[in-house]
């Protein structure tokens, strides 16, 4: 590509704004315009006004850019892309805001992603549902549009999820989530209460857990979406890990199937973002585990550089049919990696130019 795509991020101070600008650092194709925060930080600078939480520190080319606040006029007419890492609160008004004024928005908050006329999109698991963006557009007279992501727990299991519904189709799914503490944002759960305890539970996600798979693996019909068939019960808990959301999934299928047939739904399993080639998609998307104690948060969280989901303990379950434990990267494909993804697929099915 001879010129990059010129993009912003909303939200660029916080925990999954962080990762953004990680991310977007030295990517192909988009280059980093414009980044905001609250009014609190706008008119610093990044390196004044973020608290840097990653490894390998702030990128030296956004230490001098300087915060505008989180509106349109504030953002340049040739920025093409907006990241969202903005809190559900504000979100909602905001993105509609921005997608009217003719930016592309992709979105880390949970606040559009039931919407029927917005995406909420997996490379790997939905490419097709890009379509509803016309019907997002036609609909509500905007020129830009809102794409969302999934819920980060939600992200992986659906990622393990689609090749079994693929190739057998699901009746039923139960999930145990173990979160870590960097899904709460930064300072996140206060450490006293967090060490040497579990709190079970984490406000809103089973919800989440329990409706976004449905839309996900749902059916494109014309202009919306027909949910899939099948029912989720989710049980989360927050633990006292930094990164990595690890899940007890249990399945039930509509065709009978074998150990081993399972298995290679899970380790065969390639998709859209990998025939494209598109720049952070993993190859291959689902790692799957023969050791009896894999995948760990610690050892298995940056596997495909955080985009992949590794899947392991695969064996029948004696009241569902398989049992497997399912983790993925919380911060990198659980949010910011995966709206990459999607803005990656977004540039490969012509949805955006420079
Ligand atoms: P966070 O650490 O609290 O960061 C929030 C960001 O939004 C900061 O840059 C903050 O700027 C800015 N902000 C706050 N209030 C604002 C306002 N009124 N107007 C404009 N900007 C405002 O949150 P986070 O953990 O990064 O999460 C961001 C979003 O991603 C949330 O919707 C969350 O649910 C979602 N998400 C998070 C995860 C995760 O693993 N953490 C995973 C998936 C999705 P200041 O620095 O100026 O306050």
């Amino acid at each position: 590509m001879s010129k990059k795509i010129k993009v912003g991020i909303l939200g660029a101070t916080g925990a999954v704004g962080q990762r953004f600008a990680q991310l977007l650092a030295d990517h192909p194709w988009f280059e980093i315009q414009t980044i905001t925060a609250s009014d609190r930080s706008a008119g610093k600078t990044y390196a004044e006004a973020c608290k840097w939480l990653l490894r390998g520190g702030m990128p030296d080319a956004m230490a001098n850019m300087t915060l505008v606040a989180t509106e349109a006029s504030a953002i340049p007419q040739d920025v093409r892309l907006l990241f969202s890492a903005l809190p559900g609160s504000t979100a909602g008004a905001v993105e509609e805001e921005l997608a009217a004024a003719g930016f592309g928005v992709c979105s880390n908050a949970s606040s559009h992603r039931m919407d029927p006329d917005v995406p909420l999109l997996i490379p790997d698991v939905n490419p097709d549902h890009t379509a509803l963006i016309r019907v997002q557009q036609a609909q509500r007279g905007w020129r830009g549009f809102i794409v969302t992501n999934p819920n980060c727990s939600a992200t992986h299991l659906v990622c393990a999820l689609k090749p079994l519904h693929d190739a057998f189709g699901l009746k039923a799914v139960s999930v145990v989530t173990m979160q870590a503490l960097s899904g709460a944002g930064y300072p996140g759960v206060a450490s006293l209460d967090i060490l040497d305890n579990v709190i079970p539970y984490i406000g809103g996600e089973e919800e989440k857990i329990e409706t976004e798979p449905r839309k996900l693996l749902g059916t494109l019909n014309g202009d919306t979406i027909t949910p899939a068939d099948f029912m989720v019960s989710a049980q989360a808990n927050r633990v006292a890990v930094r990164n990595g959301h690890l899940e007890a999934v249990a399945v039930k299928l509509k065709r009978v199937a074998s150990l081993e047939e399972v298995a290679a739904a899970f380790s065969g399993y390639t998709s859209e973002p990998q025939r494209l080639g598109l720049p952070t998609a993993p190859d291959p998307a689902i790692i799957l585990h023969s050791d009896v104690d894999r995948p760990q948060p610690r050892l298995d969280r940056l596997a495909g550089k955080g985009m992949a989901t590794s899947v392991g303990r695969l064996r029948p379950d004696p009241v569902f049919d398989y049992k497997f434990l399912v983790l993925g990267h919380n911060t990198i494909r659980g949010a910011s990696g995966g709206a990459l993804l999607n803005a990656e697929l977004l540039y490969a099915q012509g949805y955006l130019t420079a």
